[in-house]
C-alpha cells in the first residue's frame, strides 16, 4: 500500500533541514546521561536555560562531521522530555532508529490550515510538526502541568510529546525552525479507512472535497460525521471520565482549538460497501509485520480481545479499541447527528486529543469578535477556553454512546 506523503530525498527543498534535524536528535537522544528520576526538580522546567550546539560540516569536539550546511541546534527542557519518554515507555535506541536511522522522513502536504509542516518517520510511528514561536511559548508555560497530568493519568488522550527542538540555519536571515516530535496516533497494523478531526464547532467544519473524492487520507470534520460511536459500557465510562480530566487540564491551561482525532478501521470491508475506498485492503491482506510495541496492543492481542468482549475492560485508553459505529444521516446544521439508519459496522477505533498549543490570546479574541458579527457566536471555533471545553465535551457525549 502506498505510504502517505512525499519522501524527502536529495534535491528536495527540505532535504538539508531533515539532515539537520536527524543529526540534532541523534546528538540529544544519544547523549549519555543518568537514568532520569520521575520526580523532576522545578529547575528542569526553566525555559531560560539556553544551550545552542554548533554543527559545523567538518565536525567538532561534540558533533560529527556531516554533509549538510552549518547549523545550530537547541533542545528545550531536555531533561523533561527525556523523562517524558521514559514515562511513555519509549526506548531511546528505538526512538533514534525511527527518527534518524537510514530512512528518510516523509513530508505530508500540509494537513492543517496553520501553515505548519508535518513529517512522518518511515515506520509511521512519529510525527514531526513545525511550530510557531507562540506555540513553543505555550508548551513551555504549561510543561510542568502537562508532565504532572501524565503522571496522574497514564490513560490521558492528550497527544504525547517526545521532544521540542530548534534548528537555526546559518546565513544572513538566521532562519529558525522550531519543531515538536509526537506520536502518530493513527499508526497501527490496521489500515485506517476514515479519519475525523472533531472539535464540536460547526462553522467551516466540513471538508471541501466532493463526496466522490473522499478517501482514507481525507481529514473529515464535524459536519461530515455520519456515525455514532458505540462503545461497551465500562469502556464508555472510562472514556468519558478521561475526556473530563483532559478537558479540565486544557481549560486550566487556557487552551482552545484542540480536536479529537478519530481514525476508523472497518473490520469487514466487504459488508461495509461503499464506505471503504476501493483499493484499500484489510490488515490480513496487506500482511504488514506485527509491531509489538510496548505502548500498544499487538494486532494478535487485539484480535483475541475482539473475539471476547469480556476482556474489553483490560484495554487501555489512548490505544486502539473495538467499537461499533452506527451510520446516521448527515445533517448540515448545528445539530450534528441526524437519524440513525440502523446500519452498524464493527470497527477498531484510534483516537487522541491533538493540536493543544493554541491559547486564547488576542488574535483568537479578535477572531471571535469579528466572526460573531456575522455568525452565531456558539458555532465559531474560537471561543474562550471554558466554553470551548464545554462544547467539546458536550459534543463527545452526544457522538459516543453506549453499545446496547
Ligand atoms: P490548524 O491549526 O489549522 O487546525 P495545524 O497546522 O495546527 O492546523 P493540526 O490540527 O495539529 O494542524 O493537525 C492537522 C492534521 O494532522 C490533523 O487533523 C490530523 O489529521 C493530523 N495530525 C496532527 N497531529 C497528529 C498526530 N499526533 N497523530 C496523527 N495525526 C495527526
Ligand atoms: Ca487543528
Ligand atoms: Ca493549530
Amino acid at each position: 500500500i502506498k505510504k502517505q506523503g512525499e519522501t524527502i530525498s536529495k534535491g528536495h527543498k527540505n532535504y538539508e533541514l531533515m539532515l539537520n534535524l536527524q543529526l540534532g536528535i541523534r546528538h540529544s537522544v544519544g547523549r549519555p546521561g543518568p537514568p532520569p528520576s520521575l520526580d523532576l526538580k522545578a529547575s528542569a522546567f526553566d525555559p531560560k536555560e539556553k544551550v545552542w550546539t554548533r554543527f559545523p560540516p567538518e565536525g567538532s569536539k561534540y558533533t560529527p562531521p556531516h554533509q549538510s550546511c552549518e547549523f545550530r541546534w537547541k533542545d528545550y527542557c531536555p531533561l523533561v522530555f527525556r523523562t517524558l519518554r521514559k514515562l511513555f515507555k519509549v526506548d531511546a535506541a528505538d526512538y533514534m532508529l525511527s527518527l534518524c536511522g537510514n530512512d528518510a522522513l516523509r513530508e505530508l502536504s500540509s494537513p492543517g490550515k496553520s501553515g505548519s509542516f508535518f513529517y512522518l518517520t518511515n515506520d509511521d510511528r512519529y510525527m514531526i510538526k513545525t511550530m510557531k514561536k507562540s506555540e513553543v511559548t505555550v508548551l513551555l508555560r504549561m510543561l510542568s502541568a502537562y508532565y504532572n497530568h501524565f503522571r496522574s493519568y497514564d490513560n490521558s488522550l492528550v497527544t504525547k510529546y517526545y521532544g521540542l527542538h530548534c534548528v537555526k540555519l546559518n546565513g544572513p536571515a538566521q532562519r529558525k525552525v522550531r519543531f515538536i516530535i509526537m506520536g502518530n496516533l493513527l499508526c497501527s497494523d490496521y489500515t485506517i479507512h476514515r479519519r475525523f478531526d472533531l472539535k464540536g464547532s460547526s462553522l467551516g467544519r466540513m471538508t471541501d472535497k466532493p463526496e466522490s473524492e473522499i478517501d482514507a487520507n481525507t481529514i473529515l470534520k464535524d459536519l461530515d460525521l455520519n456515525f455514532l460511536f458505540r462503545l461497551q459500557k465500562t469502556w464508555l465510562q472510562d472514556f468519558r471520565r478521561q475526556i473530563e480530566k483532559d478537558c479540565e487540564f486544557l481549560e486550566q491551561e487556557r487552551i482552545m482549538d484542540y480536536s479529537l482525532l478519530v481514525g476508523l478501521h472497518f473490520r469487514e470491508p466487504a459488508s461495509a460497501g461503499d464506505l471503504i475506498p476501493s483499493g484499500s485492503r484489510t490488515p490480513t491482506e496487506n500482511g504488514g509485520p506485527d509491531s509489538d510495541s510496548v505502548s500498544r496492543l499487538s494486532k494478535a492481542d487485539m484480535d483475541q480481545l475482539l473475539m471476547d468482549p469480556s476482556g474489553w475492560g483490560s484495554i487501555k485508553l489512548g490505544e486502539h479499541m473495538p467499537a461499533r459505529v452506527e451510520r446516521t444521516e448527515r445533517r448540515e446544521e448545528l445539530q450534528l447527528i441526524g437519524e440513525p439508519t440502523g446500519e452498524f459496522y464493527d470497527v477498531v477505533m484510534f483516537f487522541g486529543i491533538i493540536d493543544i498549543l493554541q491559547d486564547y490570546d488576542i488574535t483568537k479574541k479578535l477572531e471571535h469578535a469579528y466572526k460573531s458579527i456575522q455568525y452565531d457566536p456558539t458555532s465559531i471555533s474560537a471561543v474562550d477556553p471554558r466554553q470551548y471545553a464545554k462544547r467539546f465535551r458536550d459534543f463527545i457525549l452526544r457522538v459516543f454512546a453506549e453499545d446496547e
